[in-house]
């Protein structure tokens, strides 16, 4: 039987759970006992579902330290990202706790005597597939919604972010109904099984693992949506105030060593090679200060990255810039210390259509680029495949809004970095980002139900 193994990345002997695969015998039994277990669950008023979610709100809540210091051991998540991150998961379930009353539908005008009407169902059980570096805002992001408008839960979390998933699987399981919400530890065997077992299917993670699961779960012609990568573009405009803009951008490459799909991967200078230097000396010294450090220590904002592979792709990729001629500005170099640690890593000069500009390499590395205005500006945001968020800094309206209604990437951030999400907003991206609804706010409550439409006339 092969296990699952989970290790801290600041202390690679630290072993933080190993427990044995699922099976895929084992998905089908937790997919037909969750189909029961949500007959319940839709059964029940609306007011138990809302008290159920809020009960694990208040619980999530009452166990907040726990909950960051398992985050900050087992993804090396830096504390103060990790309290933040179980803060908005306390957030998220009250909110849809609420979302448990929202209206199922509307009525309409009828063409017979009596009433024409809609009304939003739940699926029945939602497979979900996250990725490690929200342990538990991902999963919860998505169950929340599942189970307000009625689902069960199947969550299947990336294997180094297992024991996170299993501790709020124990938590849950206080306040929820047995059966209702299921981690099933596991790898893509796992996954799999669960998207084949479930009536809906929400993915977070790599493009290339995103696209195979579209693709199984569209044949089955179940629902899906898969929230993928980016390769997201930070445009400094000609007015922006250089230090703001840096300090704004390198947090946003940079923080949590760069692991979040808003990540800023590329920083686009409009102006001259005067402007470009200035911009560039301003990201230096802010890249600079963020020296990567032990994550459980505050003040720390870069951490390890999650794997030693994780490292050698910042480490390749810079040796692939100085091979096409380019520069290495900042970083660039492994930590001699225990851990997964690379320095955060500015990168100049290679070609637009250079791979290192193009696919998204998912740790503390940017790619700084140049535009003689903000026509070039956008273009350049706009070549490549990903289209998840742009940010843009600057004074002008007429430009700023120039690049709003340029670049086509599902969020635009206007002088606020390329991270941080808004939980109530809908969140999603265009292109290879992005497959299906958006995630997020009221919007998920419509990818997790199906709308009926219901003629009712009296009998004649
Ligand atoms: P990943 O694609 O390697 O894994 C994601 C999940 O899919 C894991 O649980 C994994 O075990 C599972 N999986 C792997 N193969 C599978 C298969 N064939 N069938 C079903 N499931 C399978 O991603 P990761 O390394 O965990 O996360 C990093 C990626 O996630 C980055 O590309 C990042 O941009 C992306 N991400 C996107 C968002 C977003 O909302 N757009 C948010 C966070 C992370």
């Amino acid at each position: 039987m092969s296990v699952v193994t989970s290790v801290s990345p600041q202390a690679p002997d630290d072993v933080v759970v190993e427990v044995p695969e699922t099976s895929v015998a084992d998905v089908l039994k937790a997919a037909e006992a969750a189909r029961a277990a949500q007959r319940e669950w839709w059964r029940a008023p609306a007011p138990a579902r809302a008290a159920a979610l809020g009960a694990a709100a208040a619980a999530l809540r009452a166990r907040a330290d726990e909950a960051a210091t398992l985050v900050i051991r087992e993804v090396g998540k830096p504390r103060v990202e990790a309290v933040g991150e179980v803060g908005r998961a306390v957030a998220i379930l009250e909110y849809y706790a609420q979302a448990a009353y929202a209206p199922l539908g509307a009525t309409l005008p009828a063409s017979l005597p009596g009433l024409l009407f809609t009304e939003r169902r739940p699926h029945g059980v939602a497979g979900l597939v996250t990725p490690w570096n929200f342990p538990l805002a991902i999963p919860l992001w998505k169950a929340a919604p599942a189970l307000a408008a009625g689902n069960a839960v199947l969550l299947k979390p990336s294997p180094d972010a297992t024991a996170s998933a299993l501790w709020l699987a124990d938590l849950l399981a206080g306040v929820l109904p047995a059966d209702l919400f299921r981690v099933l530890p596991g790898g893509a065997d796992t996954g799999t099984a669960i998207c084949d077992a479930a009536d809906v299917v929400s993915f977070t993670g790599s493009v290339g693992v995103g696209g195979q699961v579209v693709a199984r779960a569209a044949q089955r012609g179940v629902h899906v949506q898969a929230e993928m990568g980016g390769q997201n573009a930070a445009i400094v405009l000609h007015d922006a105030d250089p230090g703001v803009a840096a300090a704004q951008i390198a947090g946003a490459a940079m923080g949590f060593a760069g692991q979040k799909c808003t990540a800023t991967r590329r920083v686009v200078v409009v102006g001259g090679e005067q402007r470009a230097a200035a911009v560039i000396e301003a990201l230096v010294a802010a890249v600079r200060g963020l020296q990567p450090g032990d994550p459980s220590q505050a003040g720390v904002l870069v951490g390890p990255v999650i794997a030693p592979a994780a490292r050698s792709k910042v480490l390749d990729a810079t040796a692939a810039v100085t091979a096409a001629g380019g520069r290495v500005l900042a970083g660039g170099t492994s930590v001699d210390r225990d851990g997964w640690f690379v320095t955060p890593t500015l990168l100049d000069g290679i070609a637009a259509d250079h791979p290192v500009a193009t696919t998204e390499t998912f740790g503390p590395m940017a790619v700084v680029q140049r535009a003689a205005d903000v026509a070039e500006a956008v273009a350049l945001a706009e070549g490549v495949d990903f289209g998840l968020v742009t940010s843009v800094h600057g004074r002008d309206m007429g430009e700023i809004l120039e690049v709003v209604r340029g670049v086509q990437t599902g969020m635009v951030k206007v002088n606020a970095p390329t991270t941080g999400v808004d939980f109530w907003a809908p969140f999603g991206g265009e292109r290879d980002s992005s497959y299906g609804q958006r995630e997020q706010g009221l919007a998920a409550l419509d990818f997790y139900s199906s709308v009926r439409t219901i003629t009712l006339s009296p009998h004649p």
